[in-house]
């Protein structure tokens, strides 16, 4: 299953990523995990990307491309993948369709402003290991401790309140279009985020099976 998990930040891309990666045994490649863990690093991409992140705008296409062709070459997308994050512009979307990489099934996870800014609000991420819990809906074992590792759960920085609504505009003026795009190749799937992962996921898996 080569998989694009195409929705808006807040949606709940990531955890149904990882039911998916599971379910199917393959890598979700996620670029934002990618950038972020560059800027933690302190490499060159990583500070390039930084204060456009901070600001919720998109790193350039030229970048995003070189990036994702790389990795998808990689040995471990050979049986499949599920694309986190990629494509978000529509000249990102065209050169994957006009790459050697072929796309099965493009999947949206449709979840109104309102809730997103809600959600997002209370998100809280693994400072180690990246796995994302929430205040209220997800919330972890031990406060402020991550349930998997250990590790320090804190607010990411573009989850602060001015952030969201910048990054939720950027992805209606940018990534929106490529539900058209998909749509009109027979390829898009959506499934309808809901308050418990678990009925998301189950959707999720039905209208992959069309
Ligand atoms: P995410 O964790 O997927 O919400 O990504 C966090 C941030 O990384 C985004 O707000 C963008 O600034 C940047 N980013 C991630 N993927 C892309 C992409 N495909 N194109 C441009 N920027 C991206």
């Amino acid at each position: 299953m080569r998989l694009i998990l195409l929705a808006a930040p807040g949606a709940g891309k990531g955890t149904q990523a990882e039911k998916l990666s599971k379910h199917f045994d393959i890598p979700t490649i996620s670029t934002g995990a990618i950038l972020r863990q560059n800027i933690k690093d302190g490499t060159e991409l990583g500070k390039v990307v930084k204060g456009l992140i901070d600001k919720g705008q998109l790193v350039p296409d030229d970048v995003m491309i070189q990036l994702m062709n790389d990795r998808l070459s990689a040995d471990d997308c050979k049986n499949g993948f599920i694309l986190d994050g990629f494509p978000r512009t529509l000249t990102q979307a065209e050169a994957l369709d006009h790459s050697d990489i072929k796309i099965d099934k493009v999947l949206n996870i449709d979840v109104p402003d309102e809730k997103i800014i809600a959600r997002l609000s209370g998100r809280l991420e693994c400072s180690k290991c990246a796995t994302t819990f929430h205040k209220e809906y997800r919330k972890p074992a031990v406060d402020g401790v991550c349930d998997i590792c250990g590790g320090e759960l804190v607010v990411r920085d573009d989850d602060k309140p001015e952030t969201v609504k910048k990054r939720l505009a950027t992805y209606h003026e940018q990534t929106e279009p490529l539900l058209h795009f998909y749509a009109d190749k027979g390829m898009l799937r959506t499934a309808h985020g809901q308050e418990e992962i678990s009925d998301t996921t189950k959707e999720v898996l039905k209208v992959l099976e069309d």
